[in-house]
């Protein structure tokens, strides 16, 4: 399956018999410190990560059997469009890996120098950031809707990073997954308006009166204004609202409860 971004994809595996992931070009040099994917929702392969599914815990151990980790210490937090960011530390080993109880409660990024400790978010829509800091060895990952988006939740894991493991942001390297792409996030005035302190990610459709927002070129710009370099940022740009066969949508399906898994770990 040869889509969109292929330039931003260095192992796109659609193997039926393994889990449909990709994996970002940008970290293909560190492939022996890091391994870093998002994976595809297809409806004819059943890709569901969400715990509440009842495929979501098996998906997981296939998932971790494709990648090659170990989902026994897997970490997710419990996700609830805030901009709060935690620190992982090894007695969290396995927080939320196979139960939604353990998840790491009210968080939409995680941060770690651990090895061994795979941090993985879930998105339909949303944006999926991953973040690896080539220097002091310490990872990211970030669930970034429009509200942790505009809270500046990419700026909040990077002071964090900095604060625990001496981060620099020159040193970040990010992949970005794919989200509801900038032709179809579409908002009315009331969250428009949010974005006005950059106004180059927000379009005004005039007959509709509706607003278009680039929420990927969104978190770039923010990363971009604390140093990370353009050139260290990845993006995988598909649409997860437009293309129904790759990806799950929660606008597209409002009741449909699957999530796509983006996540990333430091080899041991
Ligand atoms: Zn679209």
């Amino acid at each position: 399956m040869d889509i969109f971004a292929r330039n931003n994809i260095f192992d796109a595996d659609m193997n039926d018999r393994m889990f449909p992931h990709y994996k970002f070009s940008i970290f293909e040099p560190f492939a022996n410190k890091i391994v870093a994917f998002t994976t595809l929702g297809s409806q004819g392969v059943h890709t569901d990560l969400n715990l509440r599914n009842e495929n979501g815990p098996q998906n997981r151990v296939e998932l971790s059997q494709t990648i090659g980790f170990d989902v026994a210490r897997m970490v997710t937090p419990e996700q609830t469009h805030s901009c709060n960011v935690v620190a992982v530390s090894e007695e969290d080993a396995g927080r939320g890996a196979l139960s939604v109880d353990s998840r790491i409660p009210d968080t939409d990024a995680l941060i770690t120098n651990c090895k061994n400790i795979p941090l993985m978010i879930l998105t339909a829509d949303c944006v999926p950031i991953v973040m690896y800091d080539t220097k002091n060895n310490a990872i990211a990952a970030i669930h970034a809707g429009w509200r942790g988006t505009i809270a500046k939740i990419t700026i909040k894991t990077i002071e964090l990073m900095a604060e625990k493991y001496g981060s620099e942001p020159e040193n970040i390297y990010v992949g970005i997954g794919p989200c509801i792409g900038k032709h179809c996030f579409e908002v009315d005035s009331d969250v428009a308006e949010k974005f006005a302190e950059i106004p180059e990610c927000v379009n005004w459709v005039a007959n509709r009166n509706k607003f278009l927002i680039d929420l990927q070129m969104a978190n770039k710009i923010f990363m971009n204004k604390i140093g990370v370099h353009s050139h260290n940022i990845c993006t995988i740009e598909g649409c997860t609202h437009c293309n129904h066969d790759d990806f799950y949508s929660y606008r597209r399906n409002p009741g449909n409860s699957f999530r796509m898994g983006t996540g990333i770990v430091l080899s041991a």
